[in-house]
């Protein structure tokens, strides 16, 4: 037995002498940093002319050097990619070398499996189960949540938001957050989730929640973007827009946040049908941007905040990413982020940038933050969840509570705060 071992790893290493390296078997995400033009433009053909995916930034035009990429590269593109890197001498970082396990083991571990310790939320779910969750969440407690049909995606997908609403105080305001909107994205919708659960479990519990119930009714949308979703699950993990097709063109999709009312199309998106930021026929051209711009305009006098869900980097955004000017609100909404992001910091240790989409990333045209902003709903927040690129979009499930928090600690911090500064406390002067 020893011989045959023996004469087995001779072979093998006589093999890898012969090919010089091993061939990948799975997909890998590398980081790259670009230190010249050359090598910028090298990369931006990469992303381009080969089969990857960019992970960060979006789109190739936002490639510029000294900025790291994230790229990931399926293994049968592997050899090419790397040999075209060493060519031009472009170092890089292999962050995940097990891509194509990680996204299977995430599949699985939706399965439910008893035996894997993790809850209900504490895993990623695919559409139906969602829309199972949807209805059961409705269903079981018929005198606080409404589940609202306010659309249907491209194919005809329904689009359900939650209403949660825990008192019957009359003239309440209103918070919107969506989930979703790019399909990769999968700790956005699990963290609308965990939201909804724990707003539930937690009135009159967490005196915060409270409060916050207390005083707003709260509509999640969980999964703005269901057929990218779906996708995502069934075909592409790496999958970004919706799936509505472009007539002259087999590139399919949409980018929904690109394709609202706010500066569309210019800079820093695309026309072009095939990028990964294309903006769309002509602004709220998709049936899920329709769908949400409608509902917020109809209820834009009650919602006084709108938050919508990203990932990943790690950020509080605000208004604008649009244009390089300042909302009207700037400091007022700055001030917000940058407390919550100092709670982050203090309950979970946790490091998130703050600040202006476009001076904090760079711009970003058509997104619903700036075009809610300009409908009147001032404050109006992105966050960027967990992490910070070493699993990216493959955020392991282990790590969806811990994102929630944060996430939830900052959309506490902000509502709270916009209810102390819009509306009289109870027993105050004004109520008498
Ligand atoms: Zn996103």
């Amino acid at each position: 037995m020893a011989t045959f071992w023996m004469l087995f790893f001779i072979f093998y290493f006589e093999l890898l002498l012969k090919t010089g390296h091993c061939t990948e078997t799975s997909g890998q995400v590398l980081s790259i940093t670009p230190n010249t033009q050359e090598q910028v433009e090298v990369l931006r053909n990469v992303s381009t002319q080969y089969q990857t995916g960019l992970w960060k930034p979006a789109s190739p035009h936002n490639i510029k050097e000294l900025t790291q990429v994230h790229l990931y590269v399926p293994a049968n593109s592997s050899e090419t990619v790397r040999n075209l890197l060493q060519r031009h001498g472009i170092t890089h970082e292999v962050m995940l070398s097990n891509a194509d396990e990680i996204i299977e083991m995430q599949m699985r571990n939706e399965s439910g499996d008893p035996r894997s310790g993790s809850t209900f939320y504490q895993r990623y779910h695919n559409l139906e189960d969602i829309y199972e969750w949807i209805n059961r969440t409705a269903h079981e407690n018929p005198t606080t949540v409404k589940a609202i049909l306010i659309g249907s995606s491209y194919q005809k997908r329904p689009l359900y938001a939650l209403k949660l609403s825990l008192n019957n105080k009359p003239n309440k305001k209103a918070m919107w957050i969506d989930c979703g909107i790019h399909a990769r994205e999968w700790i956005s919708p699990a963290f609308c989730l965990i939201f909804v659960q724990y707003s539930l479990s937690f009135y009159k519990l967490n005196s915060d929640i409270t409060q916050i119930l207390d005083n707003m009714d709260i509509y999640v949308l969980p999964v703005m973007n269901p057929d990218g979703y779906k996708y995502t699950w069934t075909k592409d993990r790496m999958w970004r827009k919706n799936r509505s097709p472009t007539n002259g063109t087999s590139c399919i999709g949409v980018d929904l946040n690109r394709n609202f009312d706010a500066n569309w199309c210019t800079k820093g998106a695309s026309p072009d049908p095939c990028s990964e930021i294309y903006c769309g026929a002509f602004p709220e051209s998709e049936p899920e941007s329709q769908a949400v711009a409608n509902f917020l305009r109809s209820n834009k006098d009650i919602i006084q905040i709108y938050l919508t869900i990203h990932s990943y980097s790690q950020m509080l955004l605000i208004p604008y990413s649009c244009t390089m000017d300042e909302a009207d609100n700037h400091s007022e909404l700055y001030e917000m982020v940058k407390q919550a992001a100092e709670n982050i910091r203090r309950y979970y240790r946790n490091v998130y940038t703050y600040g202006a989409g476009a001076k904090t990333i760079y711009l970003a045209p058509g997104g619903s933050d700036d075009w809610a902003h300009n409908l009147g709903i001032k404050y109006s927040f992105t966050f960027e969840l967990q992490d910070r690129g070493r699993y990216g979009f493959l955020l392991p499930p282990s790590y969806i509570q811990g994102a929630s928090n944060e996430a939830l600690i900052a959309l506490k911090t902000i509502a709270l705060k916009v209810i102390e500064k819009t509306q009289p406390a109870a027993g105050s002067p004004q109520d008498v």
